[in-house]
């Protein structure tokens, strides 16, 4: 065979390095680059912590070696219980660098369902901070897989006593470490990371992430048309890096060395608002619920930002109302974006192309208010009730499926697929329903289990509470669906009013007409004093549906 000949028969392989995506090597090329770049931290102690880039690589790594010293083998689970802090953040890379895999639990949850979780995951080691000391002396002895408890603290600051045998401190484990240690390379497809869902039905499920999936993430979390972050940025994630990752966030300012500014468990509107100003915050990340307090403070008294540019705002539909207020009255762009613990967590977000620069406000407000395009490295498709693809047109709407690099494939711990085929692929179904336009702009109008089907027709909750929302006396608002005996289902809306509002059920109800087609406007209004929310801060509608399923609707 001539050497021509060789050359030119089948698919040519690529003549490049092979490298695989590491989380280690995002933190190693922060360290690098943006060595002396602050990672500054409101710590439950109280004060305010101030460290770098490269003091958390150097940490991290001591961080590894106390995984070493305590037994722990590659694979293994490192249950965290902890807030936004550097320690946590450490741990983050120490654990996932090192080839153990970072589980962060949500301490919002129900004390018996943090330790089915635990139990689930058979965490090896449960790192914790000083807040929830109290809550693991008392699950302790359910943790049948914990063979050590890690105080997320310094010596100073440990208990006199405690009912948890022989619990570490953080400072004295990291301490004991000189840090020689080399990050080993290994195969990116490696587990890096376990995130449950919240479980708002059932048992909470597993994702399990590599690091090649976080990696590509954090390259796509970072691009103008998603969160945009830059080396200039001051990035304070609001969102727990207990939810998802913190959205990806912690990955994703080490990859463009941005200043990272965690706020710890003070997440109230004073204290944000001084921690925004105090560190020039830029950029920042949240679901809804967060901005009320802070909108709330802010308004009362009087206040502005004076380097806060945007946010993004995810995790359950964000108002328009929420979106009008910060950009109009603090000058922040919102970026909506929609995702879930099964994706890593980013799909979608609301970034107009060059071609909408030029629409009137209202239009362009209407494409923003949708939950967005997808990234690439995230398809989408909606189906109808048959199976079959639905048209972009904006209009049709069904079941969200979506497929990617940093989409799961299974759960932890379960045989079982999660996935549906369509068009000779694989994909995840959402749970959501959708509308996607032309150019790809899709809209959430409900999860598939709070759609209002009423007399055959579906209502969308979310516009209902949106509408909501908008009305100046309205604190907070969410759409159930009711049984009726006619249409079989109607919507009822359930409104928690601002401190001092005399807002009645009729003016409520007026507030809907020319805002919606008058069939799908709520048939009744409960006042309450506050909504059920689940640990990630999201509505609660399983537990409003059961606290009104008797109610009886008018003509009902
Ligand atoms: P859980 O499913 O336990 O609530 P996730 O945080 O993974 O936990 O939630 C993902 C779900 O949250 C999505 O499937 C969707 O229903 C909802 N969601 C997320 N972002 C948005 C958004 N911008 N608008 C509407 N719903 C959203």
């Amino acid at each position: 065979m001539s050497p021509l000949t060789a050359r030119s028969s089948g698919p040519m392989p690529g003549r490049m390095m092979q490298m695989p995506l590491l989380i280690s090597s995002l933190l190693v090329h922060a360290a690098r680059h943006a060595a002396d770049t602050e990672i500054v931290s409101k710590r439950v102690e109280g004060d305010l912590h101030r460290s770098t880039w490269r003091d958390a690589e150097r940490r991290s790594r001591q961080v590894a070696q106390v995984l070493d010293a305590l037994g722990c083998e590659p694979g293994d689970r490192i249950g965290t219980l902890a807030w936004n802090g550097y320690r946590h953040l450490e741990i983050y890379y120490g654990c996932s660098g090192s080839q153990r895999v970072c589980h962060t639990i949500n301490p919002r949850l129900f004390p018996d369902q943090i330790a089915w979780i635990v139990n689930d995951a058979a965490d090896r080691v449960l790192c914790f901070d000083l807040t929830f000391l109290p809550l693991v002396e008392k699950l302790a002895p359910a943790l049948e897989s914990v063979r050590h408890f890690v105080l997320m603290t310094d010596r100073a600051h440990m208990p006199a006593s405690t009912s948890i045998e022989s619990l570490k401190c953080y400072e004295d484990l990291v301490e004991a470490q000189n840090g020689a240690y080399a990050w080993p390379s290994f195969d990116e497809n490696t587990a890096s990371s376990l995130c449950y869902t919240s479980g708002t039905t059932g048992h909470p499920k597993g994702a399990v992430y590599s690091h090649r999936s976080t990696v590509l993430h954090a390259y796509g979390a970072a691009l103008p048309d998603a969160m945009g972050c830059s080396s200039a940025d001051v990035i304070l994630p609001v969102v727990p890096m207990f939810h998802v990752n913190a959205w990806g966030l912690p990955y994703a300012a080490a990859l463009v060395g941005a200043k990272l500014v965690l706020p710890g468990p003070h997440l109230d509107g004073k204290s944000l608002h001084e921690l925004f100003e105090g560190e020039q915050v830029t950029f920042s990340a949240g679901v809804p619920t967060v901005w009320l307090g802070l909108i709330n403070h802010m308004k009362a008294n009087g206040l502005k930002f004076s380097s806060f540019k945007r946010t993004v705002i995810g995790g359950s539909a964000c108002p328009p109302a929420m979106m009008r207020t910060l950009e109009q009255d603090f000058g922040v762009e919102v970026i909506h974006a929609w995702g879930m613990t099964e994706m890593s967590p980013l799909g979608t977000l609301s970034k107009l192309k060059a071609k909408h620069q030029a629409l009137d406000p209202q239009a362009r407000h209407h494409l923003l208010e949708k939950q967005g395009r997808v990234i690439y490295g995230v398809d989408m498709a909606i189906v109808g009730d048959d199976g079959r693809a639905l048209p972009w047109d904006g209009k049709a709407s069904g079941d969200l499926l979506v497929r990617g690099p940093w989409v799961i494939s299974s759960y932890f711990g379960r045989d079982d697929s999660p996935l549906r085929r369509l068009d000779g692929q694989d994909w995840f179904p959402t749970g959501d329903v959708a509308t996607i336009d032309a150019d790809g702009f899709m809209q959430i109008t409900d999860r598939s289990k709070d759609v209002i089907k009423s007399g055959g027709e579906w209502i969308s909750s979310i516009e209902l509470e949106n509408i909501a929302m908008a009305h100046p006396g309205v604190y907070e608002a969410a759409v159930i669906a009711c049984k009726h005996p006619k249409w079989d289902e109607r919507p009822l809306l359930v409104v928690v009013r601002k401190p001092g509002v005399d807002l009645s059920r009729e003016e409520m109800l007026a507030f809907y007409e020319g805002r919606i087609a008058k069939w799908q406007a709520p048939d009744d209004v409960v006042f309450v004093d506050e909504l059920p929310h689940t640990a990630t801060g999201k509505l609660l509608k399983i537990r409003l549906r059961e606290m009104f399923k008797g109610h009886v609707l008018p003509g009902g």
